[in-house]
């Protein structure tokens, strides 16, 4: 099953993702975690990809595409977080897809406000060498700003300041948001409320997902 999540940035796409997989054993395919890890071990894509994602812009699709199709097809049960992000890769998608007789199963939107948006991203903040994840309000560390798994200083994304954060909304209502009708064509599309908690919010993904075994 070749599953979808569409939405914001900071719309809890990825904790659900990750529940899933848990779960029902989906590959999570997060075409941001992918290019951070570029980024970070400074390949020639992280190198390209670099000044687009700290400006809160889109790679170009042609980097995108050629990272993660290859990846998609070599599993059965996927789940795309934050791909494909305009209609060029939705198109290319369908393209490979359909050459190997699949097609996208369903697409779930997340749909939330942009002031929530900003709350939950603008005080997120990351351990460097663990990855563990918190936020100042509603998950802090015990130590301030301390790692409590690895005791390293943490650090707030580059792309997690106030202004890329609202320039990352701008692009997607901009660029990523002429999905949904693409997808609603499709009769794929189905709409969530990403303001419910994080186990509401995954009992209708559930839901969903199990109605279609
Ligand atoms: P995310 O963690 O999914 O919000 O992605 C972080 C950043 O990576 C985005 O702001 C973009 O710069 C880049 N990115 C991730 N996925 C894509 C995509 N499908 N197309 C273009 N750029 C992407």
């Amino acid at each position: 099953m070749i599953l979808v999540f569409l939405g914001p940035p900071g719309a809890g796409k990825g904790t659900q993702a990750k529940l899933l997989s848990q779960e029902f054993g989906f590959r999570h395919i997060s075409t941001g975690d992918m290019l951070r890890e570029a980024v970070k071990n400074k390949t020639p894509l992280g190198l390209k990809a670099k000044e687009y994602m700290d400006r809160g812009d889109l790679v170009p699709d042609e980097l995108v595409i050629a990272m993660v199709e290859e990846i998609i097809l070599q599993e059965k049960d996927v789940v795309l977080d934050g791909f494909p992000r305009t209609i060029g890769q939705a198109l290319s998608l369908k393209d490979v897809l359909k050459k190997h007789a699949k097609d996208v199963d369903k697409v779930f939107l997340f749909d939330i406000d942009d002031e929530i948006v900003v709350e939950r991203l603008s005080g997120r903040r990351v351990c460097p060498n663990c990855g563990s994840v918190y936020h100042v309000k509603f998950s802090p560390p015990k130590k301030d700003e301390i790692c409590d798994v690895c005791g390293t200083k943490l650090i707030q994304r580059e792309d997690d300041k106030e202004e890329v954060i609202r320039r990352r909304l701008e692009v997607y209502r901009r660029q990523t948001a002429e999905l949904v009708d693409f997808y609603k064509k499709e009769n794929k599309l189905i709409s969530l409320d990403s303001r419910k908690g994080i186990e509401d919010l995954y009992g209708d993904i559930k839901k969903a997902v199990e109605d279609d075994c």
